[in-house]
């Protein structure tokens, strides 16, 4: 069978593939933890339900513009202005089938083959893979004070006559870092200045803790919507926690919308008209929503961190946002494994019953990330599974679920 090399090199998923074999344990009944979920686990809000249910009773399930229904397009222009400060026009708006498509469709329209992409470890997995599948150069820059904070000196050395684009997500996943409002100004002046697209993924943005308040990049640079580098995107997934309806959108000027229409039209046409109702029916809807999901979220921080503290040897840059935290486990990483935190990963599934992500997957070697989004019970449980396999201190024995 003859398969591309490019797409041959594409791996799975590694969250994707560790949910998966999550399930196929629970189904066996095992007493399976999963700490690596990267989704919210409230139900859909109501007025998602409703909407899409008004849309499907009515039976005229057609096709869409390829960038969206108006009315959609309409409410995403309010969240723009009211979170963003930024009055936006219907043609600066594209929508696509998540946030990913969104980000994969930017990356497709403005990359040239060998052209460069910075991206700031710890960074979400899916970005140097969708860098490499329109031939792009993912060029990593990774803080080395161990502190997720990406400094400017660093960006500036990575960049060369060939970068295109600087992806930054803040709040970030993995390491819940929330960059300063310093940094962001610092890196929107760079980019307008270089002229290099600034991809902000703001797929987090409300998801913050202690009362930090997030600013939008748009604060940052005086140029208006047709000239800035800036490009955002954002979506329902996380906010709203309807990672299954699969929205999210773009910001920016209009050529580049008009051309990520044109591809996203020779793609999937469109995403599906129930699932845009959906959408619009979260965005019109109660936004406390969000509110209560957040306010669950920085209480599982609380614990999170708590048990973590309690773990000795276990570093950790306390999390100010998303629903992830990303312990340094390298003390604990035994030295045959060679601070392998695929190895340690397995062998935490193994004995324990708990599935965390390597943070190699992340570009931070001998870290793990755990989800936070589970129940407390599950976070404390969790983290005490992971203590007794790693601690020396622990007792030989232990009890997981009803099995010693
Ligand atoms: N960006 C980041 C940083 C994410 O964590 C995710 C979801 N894991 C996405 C984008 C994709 O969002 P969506 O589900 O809307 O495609």
């Amino acid at each position: 069978m003859s398969i591309s090399r490019l797409a041959q090199d594409i791996p799975e998923s590694p969250t994707f593939a560790l949910n998966e074999e999550a399930r196929i344990l629970r189904e066996r009944g095992e007493p399976v933890i999963n700490m690596s979920i990267g989704e919210p686990k409230n139900k859909t809000p109501i007025t998602a339900i409703l909407s899409s249910a008004a849309k499907l009773s009515g039976g005229e399930i057609k096709y869409t513009p390829p960038d969206g229904i108006p009315s959609l397009k309409k409410a995403i222009i309010r969240y723009t202005e009211d979170n963003y400060q930024r009055v936006v026009a219907p043609e600066n708006v594209i929508i696509s089938s998540g946030a990913k498509q969104s980000l994969f469709n930017i990356l497709y329209s403005i990359l040239n083959p060998q052209d460069e992409v910075i991206i700031l470890a710890p960074y979400w997995v899916s970005y140097p893979e969708m860098v490499k599948m329109v031939y792009g150069i993912p060029v990593i820059v990774t803080p080395e004070d161990g502190s997720f904070h990406p400094r400017m000196t660093d960006i500036e050395q990575a960049t060369s006559s060939y970068t295109k684009a600087i992806i930054v997500n803040s709040p970030n996943n993995p390491s819940g870092a929330v960059f300063s409002n310093g940094f962001i100004a610092e890196i929107v002046e760079y980019c307008e200045r270089k002229k290099i697209y600034l991809i902000m993924d703001d797929i987090y943005h409300k998801l913050v803790f202690d009362g930090i308040r997030w600013e939008p990049a748009y604060k940052f640079t005086n140029q208006d919507i047709e000239n800035t580098m800036v490009i955002t995107v954002n979506g329902v997934a996380k906010l709203y926690g309807m990672t299954g309806f699969r929205i999210g959108w773009a910001i920016a000027n209009r050529k580049l919308v008009e051309v990520m229409r044109n591809v996203q039209g020779q793609m999937t046409s469109c995403a599906s008209v129930v699932l845009q109702a959906a959408a619009e029916g979260a965005l019109n809807g109660m936004q406390s929503v969000v509110e209560n999901l957040r306010l669950g979220f920085e209480n599982n921080r609380n614990v999170t961190v708590q048990e973590l503290r309690a773990f000795n040897g276990i570093r950790l840059n306390r999390p100010q946002g998303t629903f992830y935290a990303l312990p340094d486990f390298r003390a604990y990483i035994p030295s045959h494994l060679a601070k392998d935190s695929i190895e340690l990963s397995r062998l935490l599934l193994k004995k324990a019953m708990v599935v965390t992500v390597p943070g190699k997957e992340f570009g931070m070697e001998g870290h793990l990330r755990l989800s936070y989004a589970g129940s407390v019970k599950d976070i404390t449980e969790g983290i005490e599974r992971i203590k007794w396999v790693l601690d020396p201190q622990s007792p030989n024995e232990n009890y997981i679920g009803d099995r010693k």
